[in-house]
């Protein structure tokens, strides 16, 4: 089992305004002695209850030059040449997604067990915007939607979803820098208004549903081709919402 090529339902980006999540642990490169699969293992999803918040602590002053895919690319590298954990380093980049300018990339498979966050990577799902935000850079309004998306979309396939905790929460960093509680609770709010709009939605489908059936009786004991038998049908069917329409002033 593989969790991959994440992709954001259609109410999520109306909602917020980004762009689909692009998968591109392919592309990326990767320990060829070591994947992180083979290094640390696979996760069963039903273990996997925790969201991760992250930033990359590249400052973007330092970043400018990289397109979203080379700057992916060189910490993925970094991660390969770091034998800190293990003499053949690391798998390649430690999150499942990554954000940069507004944009979501898958990173790792959601399965993989990756170092995220030391001693606790068994159960949490790494999120990473990149960037410093405990000391230069601010969270722009473009990956703050980003993250919510992000993390809207892990939380839907994880079974056993628990909590959305900030690095630092679990481990003493500064990690994430940015407002992670802001970030949790824009999170609610986006998931109350989105349960809203499917219940009005759901409400106005069940009303055009229901003036719809009406219609079609009323052709059907208009119609000259009708037989008689439906011709009959029809109206004792509309007869039938006399009492009720009567009671409720429709008649
Ligand atoms: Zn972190």
């Amino acid at each position: 089992m593989t969790i991959r090529n994440l992709q954001l339902p259609s109410e999520i980006i109306a909602k917020l305004g980004v762009p689909q999540i692009e998968d591109i642990v392919e592309k990326l490169p990767i320990n060829p002695q070591n994947s992180w699969a083979r290094l640390a293992g696979v996760r069963n999803v039903n273990d996997l209850t925790t969201i991760a918040l992250h930033h990359d602590a590249y400052p973007k002053a330092n970043t400018t030059k990289y397109t979203d895919f080379q700057l992916a690319s060189n910490m993925a590298i970094d991660h390969i040449n770091n034998t800190k954990y293990d003499a053949t380093g690391e798998g390649g980049i430690p999150y499942h997604i990554w954000i940069r300018n507004g944009r979501i990339y898958q990173t790792n498979d959601i399965l993989d067990r990756t170092y995220g966050v030391s001693g606790q990577n068994g159960y949490t799902v790494h999120i990473c915007v990149s960037g410093e935000y405990y000391k230069t850079d601010v969270l722009t309004d473009a990956d703050s939607k980003a993250l919510c998306a992000a993390i809207l979309m892990v939380k839907s396939v994880l079974p056993n979803f628990q909590a959305i905790k900030a690095h630092k929460e679990l481990n003493p960093t500064d990690c994430p820098g940015y407002d992670y509680k802001k970030i949790i609770a824009d999170v609610l709010t986006i998931e109350n208004q989105l349960e809203y709009a499917k219940s009005e939605e759901h409400a106005k489908a069940v009303a055009f549903q229901i003036a719809n059936q009406i219609l079609y009786l009323a052709n059907l004991l208009n119609s000259a081709d009708t037989s008689d038998g439906n011709r009959i049908w029809s109206r004792e069917m509309l007869l039938q919402l006399q009492p009720f329409m009567k009671e409720r002033g429709l008649l």
